[in-house]
């Protein structure tokens, strides 16, 4: 039997977990869909009996629960403070649950961003492998960040890495944080299909890179300019930090390929000196597992291990 460490991915409408070696051999993964209405104590339940029936699959034992979660964190206390989206997650004990039914110490299940695991994972066994530094950038409903500066995630305070509310057009839409202009008002999927509508195109994405990459016009045009303004974003990380390596991650990374042009030109306008030709730009390859792989890494030392549970 193994020994592994369990990740846990919280999303809208799912939560994904799996387990995985800390030699990052994955051992098995599941999905757990959430009803319409979640009520915190329910799900916590489903989550513990998805684990053990995961664990009794993978025939493994765990070293310990890492969690993906969308939202403010209190860390040290493995709550959700704050979560927009999730409110259900904000009455939320989970790490107080999940010791109680499965019989893991508390100090074993940890708590990290849902954008700051998915750059975690893509470091560990994705696009990124082998990068020191890198910004993974979250392309979906909104844009979320991670940061990975000298192989480790970058919190400072608790909240760096949040590229989506950088301000890349002070002119420009106003967003839901309150500020205008946000790199998520120009560049996220919501963002693009806004844009699109506004053009009189269709805003059915997988439509929209169809027809773009069909022929020149002003689909292209129109990704062309969303990948700049990314672009102009990722240029002042660039000024700021000098990361020169960036995964393009979430769903809306499908179009990378009508992105990439575009970015490469926003970085070119917005950075200064010769660095622009090695700054590389890679497509997450992990897809919706990079979110559980990446919370599993949280289990990875300095946290020194303890004797693994049964299932
Ligand atoms: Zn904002």
């Amino acid at each position: 039997m193994k020994a592994a460490w369990i990740g846990v991915d919280v999303g809208g409408t799912s939560i994904k977990l799996g387990a995985i070696t800390p030699a990052g051999e994955r051992l098995g993964e599941a999905q757990m869909h959430l009803p319409d209405e979640p009520v915190a104590q329910q799900v916590m339940a489903d989550l513990a009996s998805a684990i053990k029936t995961l664990m009794a699959e993978a025939n493994c034992t765990a070293l310990g629960i890492g969690a993906g979660l969308p939202g403010l964190l209190d860390r040290q206390a493995g709550l959700v403070q704050h979560s927009p989206n999730l409110l259900w997650l904000q009455q939320c004990d989970l790490r107080a649950q999940l010791a109680a039914s499965l019989g893991i110490d508390p100090a074993r299940i940890l708590i990290e961003n849902d954008a700051n695991v998915a750059a975690m994972g893509e470091q560990w066994l994705g696009a990124a492998q082998g990068e020191r530094n890198v910004l993974t950038v979250t392309l979906g409903t909104g844009i979320g960040g991670g940061l990975i500066l000298g192989n480790e995630l970058f919190l400072c305070e608790g909240q760096a890495g949040e590229i989506g509310h950088l301000t890349v057009d002070p002119e420009g839409p106003a967003c839901g944080c309150g500020s205008r202009g946000c790199l998520e008002t120009m560049a996220s999927a919501s963002a693009t299909e806004r844009r699109a509508r506004a053009l009189g195109l269709t805003d059915d994405l997988p439509e929209l890179c169809r027809l773009a990459r069909l022929a020149a016009g002003p689909e292209r045009e129109l990704l062309a300019a969303v990948g700049r303004d990314l672009g102009h974003g990722l240029a002042s990380v660039v000024c700021l930090l000098d990361v020169r390596c960036f995964v393009i991650a979430g769903g809306f990374s499908a179009a990378f390929d009508l992105l990439e042009s575009g970015i490469r030109r926003g970085l070119t306008e917005w950075c200064y000196g010769e660095r622009v030709a090695a700054i590389r730009l890679l497509r997450a390859t992990l897809g919706s597992s990079a979110g559980w792989i990446g919370a599993a890494r949280l289990l990875a030392p300095p946290h020194p291990p303890t004797p693994p549970v049964s299932p």
